[in-house]
């Protein structure tokens, strides 16, 4: 079953209001030529979204948040909740990024209730799994990987493949310019299909996302979304530019040409 892959920009703690306008205007028409092959999601600050969700609106381009928290309402200062989101037209959600697990302390069992609620709400999560450089070398890359994606996928009980999105990013491999090799990030995304399909079925398996997210630039873009599990990427430095984001929207559709081939 043919999946529709994904290009999702992460513009992390980037671009005031006026850089995302002159940003999305010149997106748009470059996504709308690629969007029979490649969904593109732009998750950006949340200053960011009300104005980027309103431009999007009408097109294929998912605006979209970096985070956001598992509860409504109430007393939360600082968080804001899925129907906020939705509210200002995001329609895709980071959920439990490395720099949120890291800095921020997040831990698995909150990825995975954000998981849900993302899903009962009707925002499609980017859930972010991946291990640190430490944990590799130890040989630890898939204990680590396997146990972060139980724990959402129990938490998710009967939402189907379609309603999310994992994104695999090895950690080491984020920001810092040392991409995995296409065969790491198949070897890694590959089991983690594999572990879905043993514990959701053939259907889940066949219709979920995995992208690879970790130093995705126009150069390695091509070998990596050739990859036969790979289904997008998850980017962040170099979706800051529109040109080479646009170049990497190309890659994702190059892939899905050759693959028809
Ligand atoms: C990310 O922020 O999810 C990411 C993969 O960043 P970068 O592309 O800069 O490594």
């Amino acid at each position: 079953m043919a999946r529709h892959p994904m290009m999702a920009a992460n513009w992390k703690m980037n671009k005031t209001v006026r850089e995302a306008e002159e940003y999305t205007a010149a997106l748009l028409p470059r996504a709308a030529d690629a969007e029979e092959e490649v969904d593109v999601a732009v998750c950006v600050p949340l200053t960011c979204l009300h104005e980027v969700g309103r431009m999007a609106e009408d097109s294929a381009v998912m605006a979209g948040a970096q985070n956001f928290y598992y509860e409504d309402s109430g007393a939360y200062t600082g968080e804001v909740s899925a129907p906020m989101l939705l509210d200002v037209g995001a329609r895709v959600v980071i959920v439990g990024h490395s720099e949120r697990r890291e800095v921020f302390g997040e831990t698995d069992e909150m990825v995975a209730r954000k998981a849900k609620r993302a899903v009962e709400a009707d925002l499609l999560p980017i859930i972010c799994v991946g291990e640190t450089k430490e944990e590799r070398d130890a040989g630890g890359m898939w204990e680590k990987v396997s146990d972060q994606v139980r724990q959402v996928i129990e938490e998710l009980e009967d939402a189907g493949g379609e309603s999310i999105v994992f994104a695999y990013e090895p950690i080491w491999a984020i920001g810092t310019g040392e991409t995995a090799t296409p065969e790491d990030a198949q070897d890694a995304i590959g089991r983690i299909r594999d572990l879905l399909r043993e514990t959701k079925g053939d259907d889940f398996a066949d219709t979920v996302r995995i992208l690879y997210g970790g130093s995705v630039k126009p150069e390695n873009a091509a070998e990596i979304m050739a990859q036969k599990d790979v289904d997008g990427a998850l980017v962040g430095g170099a979706s800051l530019e529109v040109e080479s984001f646009v170049e990497l929207i190309w890659a994702a559709q190059n892939a899905v040409a050759q693959t028809e081939n």
